[in-house]
């Protein structure tokens, strides 16, 4: 096998992934109800997650987000902050990033490109809604989310670009995390399944679930 052909295997390995152990998390509570249905009933069945492929780059800006995360939240914890509160209400729950010793509770995102135009002005409707859960559960009375714009990390220069967003918390953004996990749950409990999304949605072109749910 040609060296090229040795890194070009290398990259579709890299292509790999398994979902998390399903849970009622704070961050999951969007997206297709339906998936999260067959992924809970998949794990009761098999006892492993659903591994599926996606494209390299996505998996690599993932690792890259945790990464920068960590070493804020390192830096946090230093200046005295509170870092991975663990977040819980029921079975709903998850870890905050950071929880600054003053009103806010702060979740980090790195962005790039659409993502990056698309949060200069509003934050992402998802990102507000979970970083609002952790911090109404942690008794935040305010959420904030710390954009950083991936690319600024490797041009020159000594600053990373960031964009901050906050709010106050309010009972409509946790209420959807709540209500999303109950539509889930109870499916799960009448053992049935939530509708599909719309035929062509980018959720199924990504969904590890498609052919199963389709062929029904
Ligand atoms: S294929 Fe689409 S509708 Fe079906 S579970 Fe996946 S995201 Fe939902």
């Amino acid at each position: 096998m040609s060296l090229a052909d040795q890194i070009a295997a290398i990259f579709a390995e890299a292509r790999k992934a398994k979902e998390r152990e399903p849970r009622f998390g704070i961050s999951d509570a969007h997206g297709c109800a339906r998936s999260k249905v067959y992924s809970f009933r998949l794990f009761e069945e098999t006892g492993r997650p659903v591994e599926f492929q996606r494209p390299v780059r996505w998996g690599l800006a993932a690792d890259c987000g945790t990464a920068v995360g960590a070493a804020l939240e390192a830096a946090a914890l230093r200046l005295g902050h509170a870092t991975q509160g663990q977040a819980a209400m029921g079975e709903i729950r998850g870890p905050s990033d950071i929880v600054l010793s003053g009103d806010h509770g702060l979740d980090i995102k790195v962005a790039g490109g659409w993502k990056w135009r698309k949060i200069q002005h509003e934050p992402d409707p998802e990102h507000r809604r979970q970083v609002a859960t952790y911090a109404h559960i942690l008794e935040k009375p305010k959420w904030a989310l710390l954009y950083i714009d991936g690319r600024s990390i490797f041009t020159a220069g000594e600053e990373v670009e960031w964009v901050l967003h906050e709010g106050a918390v309010v009972p409509e953004l946790v209420a959807a995390t709540v209500g999303f996990w109950a539509v889930v749950q109870k499916h799960l409990n009448d053992k049935t399944l939530p509708a599909r999304m719309e035929p062509g949605s980018f959720e199924c072109t990504v969904c590890p679930h498609a052919a199963r749910c389709w062929e029904m």
